[in-house]
């Protein structure tokens, strides 16, 4: 018997503005502003006090839907999701139920099998929830709840449950990450929880006509967590249906440590939440001349520069995916290129070299301290060899420190490349001098030695020799003294 899983995923965004959903408070970031240090009486639910819907996060949200192809609702409704939880102060939640903001889209993803497309059912507005903290579980247990995230905008977007393998929830996934940065929608950091997903799994036999029992896992925070708990969640239900027991519709949790989902509540149905058109918000109305603009607006998307930057600067699929992955990135080696850097070896730098630097240092893609113009003349000085590799990443720290032009602090540290032979040759002579011993290991027939000796060399140049000079000039001198001990 051949089980094919069917796959639904729920992705919420954070969407990129400076205030909450209802109310003026600043969105900011959780993980460093003290505790409740953004909040007010909307925020905070307080009695009487009325919220105000946030235009950007609208324009975002719609953004987003034209962007997935979607047909925004010219009149959509605010709607009261009620449940009671500490960390919802109002005891409801303001989302969009019956009419959302848009629906009816679709998004094309890559898989090994070829392209396909993944329908989108809805996309509608809501607001977050606070966050709570449990701390002392043990001996004194206490719950800590912070309320600056609570009516931070989401943005939540409802496929259809056309995926049928793990790879393609994958690839569902990513993309819409992709694009939802790319159009600067959501900052999409991961790290902070800005995109988080819940999935919808089941399986059924070939060949039936009827979907099976679903159960809805909640909270994936990594595209690696997903990808995990769906493929639990497959083998789980194949595993219950062999048995010829049945999958009870429920809504799971994934325990990240130990791989395996847990059930948290038997599926709560829509009614349970008691949704009611929200009595302090009047009707959304969307007209055509605001849609025109929004769209009007949206930035080139993923795919369509997918094919750019195949087509304009031939480069390879992977290399454009890891592109891709940062829109600010690739804003950045646009740039490079523009300074006449041949693109393949701007990407060659900027997703090596350049990449691991911002992410040691912890730096943003679009303030970074150096130009691009600064970037590609660094690449030009190595293409033309006025410095070596060695030398090129000692100028880009200094850069990334300083924001100076490669030239300068070349020419303030005297780091330009020692093609001199006599120079070369003086150096090649006294480290062959200075180690009787290798030179003689080298002459019995270790010849891994070679690679020593020009390692020496160059450390005793500060890395500043050229090494095709420094090669050739070892080579001619080891040659020496192997015909000196044949003579
Ligand atoms: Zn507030």
């Amino acid at each position: 018997m051949v089980y094919i899983p069917v796959i639904g995923l729920e992705i919420h965004a954070e969407l990129k503005t400076q205030t909450k959903m209802f109310c003026g408070c600043l969105v900011v970031d959780s993980t460093i502003a003290e505790a409740n240090s953004s909040v007010c009486p909307v925020c905070l639910g307080l009695p009487g006090a009325l919220p105000v819907v946030n235009k950007k996060a609208v324009e975002l949200g719609l953004r987003a839907a034209l962007a997935l192809e979607c047909t925004p609702l010219q009149y959509s409704i605010f709607a009261r999701k009620n449940y009671f939880y500490p960390d919802l102060p109002k005891g409801y939640q303001i989302s969009q139920y019956e009419t959302p903001l848009a629906e009816n889209g679709r998004l094309l993803i890559r898989t090994s099998e070829g392209e396909k497309t993944i329908r989108i059912r809805r996309v509608h507005l809501e607001e977050d929830t606070g966050k709570l903290t449990h701390i002392n579980r043990d001996v004194d247990p206490c719950s800590l709840v912070d309320l600056n995230r609570a009516g931070v905008p989401l943005l939540e977007i409802v496929s259809e449950p056309d995926m049928h393998s793990v790879e393609e929830a994958r690839a569902y996934a990513v993309t819409l990450h992709q694009l939802l940065r790319t159009i600067a929608v959501s900052s999409g950091d991961m790290e902070k929880g800005a995109i988080r997903f819940e999935a919808n799994v089941s399986v059924m036999l070939a060949g039936a006509e009827e979907l099976g029992t679903r159960t809805e896992i909640k909270n994936l925070n990594s595209f690696r967590s997903m990808e995990r708990a769906i493929e639990f969640e497959i083998k789980r239900h194949i595993a219950i249906l062999k048995s010829n027991s049945k999958v009870s519709q429920e809504t799971v949790g994934w325990n990240e440590s130990e791989e395996v989902t847990f059930s948290q509540r038997s599926k709560e149905e829509a009614h349970d939440y008691r949704y009611f058109p929200e009595p302090d918000l009047p009707p959304l109305v969307v007209d055509s001349i605001w849609l025109d603009s929004i769209l009007q607006n949206i930035p080139e998307l993923p795919a369509m520069k997918r094919m750019r930057y195949a087509s304009e600067y031939h480069l390879q699929d992977a290399i454009i995916d890891i592109l891709l992955e940062d829109p600010r990135m690739a804003f950045f080696f646009e740039k490079v290129v523009q300074h006449g850097e041949p693109a393949k070896e701007a990407t060659n730098w900027i997703t090596g070299v350049l990449a691991s630097e911002v992410k040691i240092r912890g730096l943003d893609w679009d303030c970074l301290p150096i130009v691009p113009g600064y970037f590609a003349d660094l690449i030009t000085l190595v293409r033309r060899g006025d410095i070596n590799l060695l030398t090129a990443k000692t100028v880009l720290s200094e850069m990334l420190d300083t924001g100076k032009q490669p030239k300068v602090i070349i020419e303030q540290k005297g780091l330009m490349q020692i093609e001199d032979g006599d120079v070369i040759a003086t150096a090649v002579h006294s480290v062959l001098q200075g180690n009787p011993k290798e030179v003689a290991n080298y002459l019995a027939g270790k010849e891994t030695l070679a690679q020593w000796f020009f390692g020496q060399v160059m450390a005793k140049t500060g890395g500043q020799a050229s090494p095709g000079v420094v090669k050739r000039e070892l080579e001619r001198q080891l040659f020496r003294l192997k015909n000196e001990l044949s003579d």
